[in-house]
């Protein structure tokens, strides 16, 4: 028994690529849109988002789209798609705009203008020198956003689905035909019949074991397309950012550093001096996680642990309680220490996944190396790859990501749904969802789902993430083959329908396994070193040969790799130095 719904475009996930690509399709006269969302909207991870968005406003000093294009493909260690990135650094300065025009509530300046703050990575005139050109509300930007988009949805008459997982994509005579859905109160399954499906399920850091992600970072979205034979590009380029408390993960924005704060190691050093003498701590992210982890590794971890010391204790108290007043709260929760005082303990946390589901620049997903669009399948925000952030994403070009491409996938999908018919919806569209469920349940094995989880997560951590080697990687290759043959084998204790956790944590380990499987099959066969993908036996980056995205296939059970050229426009590849 299912419950059957028709709209003709459906958005999965409710973050800010979500709401923004439902508040543009619902603009379209005639077009019947829902968004799925297996979180209450306003708790998506966007809402967590601290430091800032950016834009070239040049509202502190001069800036320019351009110089915004060159840091990004810079930053991005030449590998993201500089057509994606000039329309990304365009669009920006007007939804900057527009989102103030919603209500957002940025920082502003005396003149009342939107204020700017220095971000990594970010720099005047190709390079010279940092630049001012993060918008923030506090450190509360991400949360800022949600509820604005939000806000306009209700107001649009956007239908909601809330607290519903997406588990399957019906696909029908080679076109997209809509999803398959559990409602978490009650456990019925219901089908949804679209002529457009939107992904917007955001990222996939659970796999490791110190992460800034929230729990339902289980890239379900890419999961669910790669086993319905989608590729997915660049997934071995994860980011680490820097500074994660301590043990905990928990972020420390990088706007803490834009406005002046300083790593330092055991001797108390401003280690980046020495590897980023032009940007020190506003270096990109890539480069600085290496620096820290160099450092322990050297002996120059605090007490000679694996932490180092990030110093906010020179900053004026009002620039915290002003500028940073959730992350001071944070250390003065979590670590009982006062960040006005005393130094606070980070370590690189698992952040962002640069690599997704492929794109082109209108949001629809593109299936192979020749760039084949799948009609009605269209995707952005975090769960995808247009590529804009190439082999490293720099600081707060997240958040515009998802509004710019967010609103582009949205606008595009609303037009194609009202110039064709409903696809043939298949009849047993539902039946691979319900085995799926079944074999769950009467799973006569003992594995435990959280034991296997936190199996993958230390595991990844050592072996596929800051540092990478091939006999690393051959071990978690080894491991993740363990791992998924004790995945068979797990049991679902809870035997009821409604709020069964269980169930859905049983989806999202399976999603966790097929994605670092991913990760690790693309990393261990990019014999280089590029943005975060790290390979100490081959540290440098070879452009002549791997200069290519990749895109990998799930195919019967087996990986498959194959590459795609990056589009070069403006910026010819250079050396990497900050
Ligand atoms: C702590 C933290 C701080 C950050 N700070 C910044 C910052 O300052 N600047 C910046 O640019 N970037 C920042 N980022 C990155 C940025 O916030 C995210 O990449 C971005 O917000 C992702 O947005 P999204 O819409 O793609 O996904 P999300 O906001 O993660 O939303 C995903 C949505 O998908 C839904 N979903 C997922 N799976 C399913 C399913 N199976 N069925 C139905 N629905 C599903 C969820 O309910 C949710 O609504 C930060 C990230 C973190 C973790």
């Amino acid at each position: 028994m299912s419950i059957h719904h028709q709209y003709d475009a459906v958005i999965i996930g409710a973050g800010g690529a979500g709401l923004m690509a439902a508040l543009e399709a619902s603009k379209v006269p005639e077009v019947k849109v829902a968004v799925v969302s297996k979180l209450y909207p306003t708790r998506s991870h966007t809402g967590t988002a601290q430091g800032g968005i950016c834009a070239a406003l040049g509202n502190v000093e001069p800036d320019s789209w351009e110089w915004h294009m060159f840091d990004t493909v810079k930053g991005g260690d030449y590998l993201g798609d500089q057509d994606a990135i000039e329309i990304l650094c365009r669009e920006a300065i007007d939804l900057i705009y527009e989102l103030e025009h919603m209500g957002l509530p940025f920082n502003r300046r005396p003149d009342g203008k939107i204020d700017q703050r220095n971000f990594g990575g970010h720099t005047r005139e190709f390079g010279k020198g940092p630049i001012k050109r993060a918008c923030y509300a506090a450190d509360r930007t991400g949360h800022m956003i949600l509820q604005t988009l939000y806000q306009q949805c209700i107001k649009q008459g956007v239908t909601f689905f809330d607290e519903y997982h997406v588990f399957d994509l019906v696909l029908s005579g080679g076109k997209t035909a809509g999803v398959v859905a559990l409602c978490l109160a009650t456990g019925e399954l219901h089908t949804f019949h679209a002529k457009g499906v939107f992904f917007a399920t955001g990222g996939c850091g659970k796999m490791y074991q110190i992460t800034s992600n929230a729990h339902t970072l289980t890239g379900d979205g890419m999961a669910v397309v790669f086993r319905r034979g989608i590729p997915l590009e660049d997934m071995e380029f994860f980011q680490f950012h820097p500074t994660g408390i301590y043990k905990m993960g928990i972020l420390i924005t990088e706007g803490a550093r834009g406005e002046g704060g300083i790593l330092r190691n055991d001797k108390g050093e401003r280690f980046m001096e020495r590897y980023a003498p032009t940007l020190l701590d506003l270096a990109p992210r890539d480069m600085i996680s290496r620096a820290i982890y160099l450092e322990i590794r050297d002996g120059r971890g605090i007490g000679g642990e694996d932490y180092v010391h990030l110093d906010l204790t020179h900053l004026d108290q009002e620039v915290i309680k002003k500028k940073l007043p959730d992350i001071a709260d944070f250390v003065r929760t979590y670590l009982g220490i006062d960040p006005v005082k005393e130094m606070i303990p980070v370590q690189p946390t698992a952040h962002y996944a640069m690599g997704g589901i492929p794109t082109d620049v209108e949001g629809r997903v593109v299936i192979d190396e020749k760039n084949t669009i799948l009609p009605g399948l269209y995707a952005a925000g975090e769960t995808a790859c247009v590529s804009v952030h190439g082999a490293n994403r720099l600081g707060t070009n997240s958040l515009i990501d998802i509004i710019v491409f967010g609103r582009r996938g949205g606008r595009h999908m609303a037009q194609f749904a009202k110039s064709v018919s409903f696809p043939n919806w298949p009849k047993d569209a539902e039946v691979p969802l319900q085995e799926e469920i079944s074999r769950f349940r009467s799973g006569k094995g003992k594995e435990n789902i959280a034991a296997i989880r936190s199996e993958l997560q230390v595991s990844m951590m050592e072996d596929a993430s800051v540092f990478r080697t091939e006999s690393g990687l051959k071990k978690m290759e080894g491991k993740l083959t363990g791992l998924k043959e004790r995945f068979k084998r797990i049991r679902i204790s809870d035997v009821g329908a409604a709020y069964n956790t269980d169930l859905y944590e049983a989806f999202e380990l399976g999603y966790l396994l097929d994605l670092s499987d991913a990760i690790v099959a693309g990393a261990l066969s990019r014999k280089e070193s590029r943005g975060a993908h790290c390979r100490e036996d081959y540290p440098k980056r070879n452009d002549s040969e791997w200069l290519k995205h990749t895109l990998c296939y799930q195919k019967n059970g087996k990986l498959e790799l194959k590459y795609k050229p990056v589009v070069i426009t403006r910026f010819q590849p250079q050396e990497r130095k900050y």
